[in-house]
């Protein structure tokens, strides 16, 4: 067997400061890779993040893979991985990302505007767009909120609809 799978793996990294879990890694036979516990050889660790829909016009989820990559990489103490997956439900194929310096410099500089917003307890308006509808956080970002004139007028169409 030359391929380890790994699904819902937790992962975090202390420089980035950030944590979160990984949809599947899988780990590739590689002399570049790290030893696993009961395995035999080395292994490279490669996040595949799967997404309900389609490919998104913003690098939104390259981001959010090279993250995971970044973090897998500190955890494990291994070589840069050099590329990960993202799969689409809607058009059922997987496409590679190439994670480059330009894309770890984009992760690096959002994650710092992140924790400065964080730390000046200030909370940006979302952009409710397509991927709404196929997001995973939508339940608790509620992007409609932002589609409604006020919070009065929310609350009142909401009463209307559990009529
Ligand atoms: S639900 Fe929120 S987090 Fe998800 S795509 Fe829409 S605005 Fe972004």
């Amino acid at each position: 067997m030359n391929r380890i799978i790994s699904r819902g793996m937790a992962v975090f990294s202390r420089k980035l400061g950030v944590n979160g879990v990984c949809d599947v890694v899988e780990f590739h036979a590689s002399p570049k890779g790290v030893e696993l516990a009961g395995r035999e050889g080395k292994w490279l660790p490669v996040p595949v993040e799967y997404k309900r829909g389609r490919p998104k016009e913003n690098d939104a989820d390259s981001l959010q893979l090279c993250c995971q990559a970044m973090c897998l990489e500190e955890m494990l103490l291994c070589d840069r991985i050099p590329k990960a997956y993202l799969y689409y439900g809607e058009t059922a194929r997987r496409t590679a990302v190439v994670l480059d310096e330009t894309l770890r410099e984009k992760v690096k500089a959002l994650l710092v505007e992140m924790h400065e917003l964080y730390t000046r307890e200030y909370t940006p308006r979302v952009k409710p767009g397509k991927s709404c509808n196929a997001c995973s956080l939508k339940d608790l970002c509620l992007p409609r909120l932002y589609r409604t004139d006020s919070a009065a007028e929310y609350v009142r169409k909401r009463l209307e609809e559990s009529l």
